[in-house]
């Protein structure tokens, strides 16, 4: 199969032979990404001529993939699993929060800058599903998103506990970002207006020990992770009559972020997200 025939039938790159563009999502695997589709779209309501093609990158390549796509004259990249904290150390500039959760997801090539959007994201998508600060939340999980979530809940006045399959790991979280949240020994929903699914078990076929009859009536499930129809981790919850959202929300508010801290102008989100619905 040659590059082209790939493009079409699969729509990515290796880094190698990423071919000129504007933009990209770089990721090991990507095959499985909807950004392309997401930006094009966002592209195409703007009127702007860019183009946005996704790009597998091998975590010890980063160096020099990144290297190779300024080189081609790409403006930005969306960096995914499991570069995201290469792409932070590789920058020499960023903001005070994505600094403080050591990952990034958004890089402007030329400046070396980046910035972690999955975090002012995921407050746009408690306000989207209204829930407003203040309200207490559960949050499942100590990997990436779980500290973009964790950092942003922190600066916007939720209160929040957290449960990780490795307790470890969320102790260190909590000690790294200085939150003041609670780190629970099992996943109880009992209390909490919200719960949200910030690990991969998903990925693995997991499904987490959550008890949804201790949920409040009237309680939500966020999960981070999307699949073609629910989650395992939303049909859980529904089983229990907990109504519940997937990460498209997410994806569409990260890559809206993105857009609008490369471009400098308002991204078209509700294009962006019927794109991948
Ligand atoms: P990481 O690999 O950084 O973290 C994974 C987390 O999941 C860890 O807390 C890990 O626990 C936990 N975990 C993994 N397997 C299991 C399991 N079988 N049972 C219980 N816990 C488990 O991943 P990310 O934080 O980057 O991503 C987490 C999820 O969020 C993914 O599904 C990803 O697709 C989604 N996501 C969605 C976005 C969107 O735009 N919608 C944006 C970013 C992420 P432990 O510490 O014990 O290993």
């Amino acid at each position: 199969m040659d590059v082209s025939e790939k493009a079409v039938l699969m729509e990515w790159f290796e880094w190698q032979e990423a071919p000129p563009a504007e933009f990209a999502v770089i990721g090991d695997p990507v095959s499985h990404s909807l950004s392309p589709r997401m930006h094009g779209a966002a592209f195409a309501a703007m009127g702007l001529p860019y183009r946005y093609v996704a790009v597998r990158v091998p975590e010890p390549e980063f160096e020099a993939a990144v290297a190779r796509l300024t080189g081609l004259g790409y403006i930005g990249l969306n960096v995914t699993v499991p570069l995201k904290e290469e792409a932070f150390r590789w920058a020499l500039n960023t903001d005070e929060l994505t600094g403080r959760i050591k990952a990034a997801n958004t890089l402007k090539l030329e400046n070396k800058t980046a910035t972690n959007t999955d975090a002012p994201g995921f407050l746009d998508v408690l306000e989207d599903i209204g829930v407003p600060p203040g309200s207490s939340v559960l949050l499942l999980g100590a990997g990436g998103a779980a500290r973009a979530a964790a950092g942003a809940m922190h600066r916007a006045g939720y209160p929040f506990s957290v449960y990780n399959r490795s307790r470890d790991k969320a102790e260190a979280m909590v000690a790294d970002l200085g939150l003041s949240a609670q780190v629970m020994s099992a996943p109880d929903p009992m209390g909490f207006s919200v719960i949200v699914n910030a690990t991969s078990a998903n990925l693995q076929g997991a499904l987490l020990p959550v008890d949804w009859d201790r949920a409040m009536p009237g309680a939500t499930a966020l999960d981070l992770a999307y699949a073609v129809g629910p989650t395992p981790f939303l049909l859980a919850a529904a089983s229990a009559g907990i109504h519940g959202y997937d990460g498209r929300g997410l994806l569409a508010a990260q890559g809206a972020r993105s857009l609008e801290w490369w471009l400098g102008i308002e991204a078209p989100r509700s294009a962006m997200l019927k794109a991948i619905e």
